[in-house]
């Protein structure tokens, strides 16, 4: 429908069609280049705070450059979210080495990312902070197509695709989406399932990666 009624400018409860670029630290660490633009409700938290509210007034075609702190990102780098977990309890055929990338799913099925930041002799140091923790980020945004939410959509405070039906999955979040993810739910009595994530794009910083010197 070409008639249909289009919002003058990002606003609460309307549905923002959005290309970016992420730069952190000099380097770019994720952009719609890769993955097309990102569509979601603006005034719902589906993007970090500090985005979200530099958006408001925007109209279709405008750019701008964001700058957003930890704070209105993905937060202060905790130092507490650092915990030692025994060597026997991680799958054999996941590799114990510094820079290898996890997902650590509790008993009550909730996933979280880890990465190993280095092996001992009985214990492994786990870091859950996300990687983008105590960054400021540089955003790059040119909004594109906006539209009316459905009001599934508001009802639900996301965006479905195309504006109706119903796809909840857990990839659907972006890279940038707030992690709703609660560390202090992590108990170190808890079994918790590892999965080696190396090839996930979740982490790409180079910073990551760690030379083969064995
Ligand atoms: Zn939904």
């Amino acid at each position: 429908m070409d008639n249909e009624i289009k919002p003058a400018e990002v606003a609460n409860d309307v549905v923002v069609s959005m290309e970016y670029t992420l730069t952190v630290d000099g380097a770019i660490v994720d952009s719609s280049d890769e993955d097309g633009p990102l569509e979601f409700l603006q005034g719902h938290g589906n993007i970090i705070s500090g985005l979200e509210k530099a958006l408001y007034g925007m109209k279709t075609g405008e750019n701008k450059r964001v700058v957003v702190g930890p704070a209105e990102g993905y937060g202060d780098y905790d130092p507490k979210a650092v915990m030692d977990v025994p060597r026997r309890e991680f799958p054999r055929e996941i590799p114990l080495k510094p820079g290898v990338e996890l997902e650590v799913t509790d008993q009550d099925g909730d996933t979280q990312f880890a990465r190993i930041v280095s092996v001992g002799k009985d214990e492994v140091k786990l870091d859950f902070n996300h990687p983008l923790a105590g960054k400021t980020l540089h955003f790059e945004i040119t909004i594109g197509d906006l539209r009316i939410a459905s009001s599934e959509e508001l009802a639900h405070g996301h965006v479905h695709a195309h504006g109706h039906g119903h796809s909840h999955g857990d990839d659907e979040e972006e890279d940038f989406y707030l992690d709703d993810a609660d560390e202090e739910d992590l108990d170190e009595d808890e079994d918790l399932l590892y999965e080696d994530i190396e090839d996930d794009d979740y982490y790409d910083e180079d910073e990551f990666d760690d030379e083969d010197e064995d």
